[in-house]
């Protein structure tokens, strides 16, 4: 099965991918530095991007590495983060933005920057 790719399912996609940028900008504007500096220690062990919900979901080793947490985003809309979670004391209990949120949510905008380019030259050859 083949499915043509239209110049809305780009723009749509690269929409997508502008939100979790800004979603991210946000997260890390809410969390203090340290848990910043921590977070860019951790091992995202895992990520799935839903392509039917956009929803992601990750694992995330723990800082001492005994453990995984399971982190989930919604998909961000018009600038808003709708849902997110993870399963660790940190955010359980004080509903903080915890590091392993911080470290799926840089890692994902990091790894996305690539397609976000590949989608801009898609536009340029084929859609121009
Ligand atoms: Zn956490």
């Amino acid at each position: 099965m083949s499915k043509t790719i239209t110049p809305a399912d780009v723009a749509a996609r690269k929409a997508a991918l502008i939100e979790r940028g800004k979603a991210h900008k946000i997260l890390s504007e809410c969390a203090e530095a340290r848990r910043r500096d921590r977070a860019n220690t951790l091992t995202v062990v895992s990520a799935i991007e839903s392509s039917s919900t956009g929803a992601l979901r990750a694992e995330v080793q723990s800082s001492k590495g005994g453990k995984v947490y399971t982190v989930t985003f919604d998909p961000p809309k018009n600038g808003r983060i709708r849902g997110f979670s993870c399963n660790c004391r940190d955010h359980r209990d004080r509903g903080v933005v915890c590091k392993h949120m911080l470290a799926v949510s840089h890692r994902f905008v990091a790894q996305k920057r690539d397609e976000y380019k590949l989608l801009v030259d898609l536009e340029k050859l084929f859609f121009a």
